[in-house]
């Protein structure tokens, strides 16, 4: 099978391949069409080019980097779970969610994660290596040809009664799956921009979040990219002590590193910043220490998500009443904060629940 998968090229490499072909340039712009707003399955159903280029494209390149191999839905059918193989034999998860009136896909970025936090499956499992470009951009493209076909099943949106109403287009894209992005942060980049180009997948950068354990280096290099991406900060604890044993990069990337270079993105971006605060009974939920988060992001245009923790075998989510004052304080202390509902628990989609094997 060619190695080159499609996604890896951008719109100005396949016209250099078609000219290396003898083939007109126009033809990059209808393949990527086909790549990446049909719910096709390989270059032989690319119906308006001529055979032969078909041929050459499936000779040189492949369709898709990434295979599902099992999948799994929960009973409120809101996510859906894939489990997919890499040419290497590794495996990475991904997850559509639909809830909220959003289609959010949640990729991965890498197989497995270095970072080890203890709240979290991906860590559990130790790194294994970088996703490609094309790795990451196959995984959105999996469930966005998915979604189109069952549009095509049941007609076009709002026209006729009950499921034809419904819009099947994705319509977020979150890096939240298994993996810290930033520490693969070209590959991500690359995918990024697959992801929003016009010509290619054209979602608007709004609708992308990239989720980060926090590396302020390159928190800096995302502040200089034109294309307005959302940045989430998983941060958990508003002091190094607690951030140390929650979020083990917190040892080499301190509150005082971490929080000037959020405040100097969202003054060079002037965009909010977000902040996941995964909320675990008896450690990080008390009152306190919501004052503590108050101070620490005073000033800041940020919104705290607050996580009620998917239970581990360490960590349990707190009572309702906890979080409903943790919720409280940041509010009464002027920081903007939502909790956040967790769905997907009984098929392990969870945030953090994300593994290599099922
Ligand atoms: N490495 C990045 C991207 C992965 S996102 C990051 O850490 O931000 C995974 C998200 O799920 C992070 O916000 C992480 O803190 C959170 N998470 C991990 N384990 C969790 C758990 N058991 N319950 C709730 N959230 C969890
Ligand atoms: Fe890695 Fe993020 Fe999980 Fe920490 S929370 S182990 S950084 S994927």
């Amino acid at each position: 099978m060619p190695e080159i998968a499609i996604t890896e090229l951008s719109l100005n490499d396949l016209r250099d391949v078609l000219s290396d072909w003898g083939e007109p340039q126009y033809r990059a712009r209808q393949i990527l069409d086909w790549v990446y707003r049909k719910p096709i399955s390989d270059f032989s159903a690319m119906s308006n080019l001529p055979p032969k280029l078909r041929e050459s494209l499936d000779s040189k390149f492949s369709f898709q980097s990434i295979f599902p191999v099992t999948e799994a839905t929960s009973r409120d059918g809101s996510s859906t779970k894939v489990l997919f193989r890499l040419s290497d034999g590794n495996t990475v998860e991904s997850v559509l969610m639909m809830y909220d009136k959003r289609r959010t896909v949640c990729v991965s970025s890498q197989v497995g994660c270095a970072f080890g936090c203890p709240l979290c499956a991906t860590g559990a499992s130790g790194f294994e290596r970088n996703l490609t470009p094309a790795e990451i951009t196959d995984q959105v493209l999996f469930f966005s040809r998915r979604l189109i076909s069952q549009q095509s099943a049941v007609g076009s949106p709002g026209r006729g009664e009950g499921l034809s109403t419904i819009d099947y287009r994705l319509s977020n894209v979150v890096f939240m799956g298994m993996g810290e992005p930033l520490v693969n942060f070209e590959a991500v980049w690359r995918a990024v921009e697959n992801l929003t180009s016009p010509g290619l997948f054209g979602l608007g950068a709004r609708h992308l979040t990239i989720s980060t354990i926090g590396i302020p280096s390159a928190i800096k290099k995302l502040s200089h990219k034109k294309l307005q991406v959302g940045l989430a900060v998983s941060l958990h604890a508003p002091n190094n002590e607690l951030r140390d044993l929650l979020a083990p990069p917190n040892r080499m990337y301190p509150l005082e590193v971490l929080i000037p270079a959020c405040r100097s993105y969202v003054e060079a971006t002037r965009r909010r910043i977000t902040f996941e605060y995964t909320l675990i009974r008896s450690v990080n939920d008390s009152v306190p220490l919501a004052i503590e988060l108050a101070e620490l992001l005073r000033g800041l245009n940020c919104h705290v998500n607050l996580i009620p923790v998917n239970p581990t075998p360490e960590f349990k989510p707190p009572h309702r009443a906890r979080i409903q004052a943790f919720h409280e304080t940041l509010t009464r202390h002027h920081v903007s904060n939502t909790i956040r509902l967790r769905r997907g628990l009984d098929v392990h989609a969870g945030c953090g629940q994300l593994r290599a094997r099922d």
